[in-house]
């Protein structure tokens, strides 16, 4: 057995074990495998090995790949619709075309005017792209993501948006090392999804955790959890992907 498909394999046992913890569903967390900074190789690797869904982080790389992959995967017998591909970037405003045309989630709008773009440019025959608003759960003016006082009124932005359908938040809390305080993080995003859903707005996805707190956050009700080095080993980042 490859050392992705072991990976694959501890971290789908993990999900699990947490989501038993918290009385939860084990079906109600998706694993969404990080893929940056590896090739096409690794994602058919893990693919063969079950998983379906993919994270990217940077446009190029990430448009590249999917291209690559799906030239491979009648080969291993899928159809190129078995994947799903969700980038979780950083997004800069003329970058938007690639990331409507290839992917199906984005994970990371914090700007009404980048989901309009993301919109308009979204081919009609891919059907609508799935969003969800990254928030600025820890409060660090460097960190990306919209303020918390300010989602309710991005959110209401969005669902107005033709060819854009929002699913929920997303977040990448401050590194932590401790349990309680990962977990406090992840609870202050659930609670602003609580909010938004009472205040109407159908959302089922919270997009929290990553290899180092993915039990904390599926314990706070994590729907999908972003989990790259765990499962494809350390990266090494070269200047040209990002
Ligand atoms: C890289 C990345 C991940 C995966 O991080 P790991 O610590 O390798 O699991 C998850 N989410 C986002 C937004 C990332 O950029």
């Amino acid at each position: 057995m490859s050392t992705i498909t072991q990976n694959l394999q501890a971290v789908t046992e993990n999900i699990v074990a947490a989501a038993r913890e918290a009385g939860r569903a084990p079906d109600s967390v998706q694993l969404l495998a990080v893929s940056k900074t590896f090739g096409a190789d690794a994602v058919l690797q893990a693919a063969q090995a079950g998983q379906r869904a993919f994270g990217e982080n940077y446009v190029q790389e990430g448009v590249d790949k999917v291209a690559a992959v799906a030239q491979a995967l009648p080969g291993l017998g899928l159809a190129e619709a078995a994947l799903a591909w969700h980038f979780i970037g950083p997004i800069q405003s003329n970058k938007t075309r690639p990331i409507a045309s290839h992917f199906d989630w984005v994970h990371t709008v914090e700007r009404a005017k980048i989901a309009q773009r993301l919109s308009e440019q979204r081919p009609p025959e891919r059907g609508p792209l799935n969003i969800c608003l990254q928030v600025n759960i820890s409060g660090e003016a460097s960190k990306s993501g919209v303020a918390p006082q300010e989602v309710a009124a991005l959110a209401r932005q969005v669902v107005d948006l033709p060819n854009l359908r929002l699913r929920g938040l997303m977040a990448i809390p401050e590194p932590e090392d401790d349990f309680a305080r990962q977990r406090a993080a992840f609870a202050a995003l659930r609670q602003l999804f609580d909010s938004l859903r009472a205040d109407g707005l159908e959302l089922d996805t919270l997009s929290m955790g990553m290899s180092a707190d993915m039990r904390a956050a599926i314990v706070e009700g994590a729907t999908i959890v972003r989990v790259g080095s765990a499962i494809f080993g350390a990266r090494h980042y070269n200047k040209e992907s990002i």
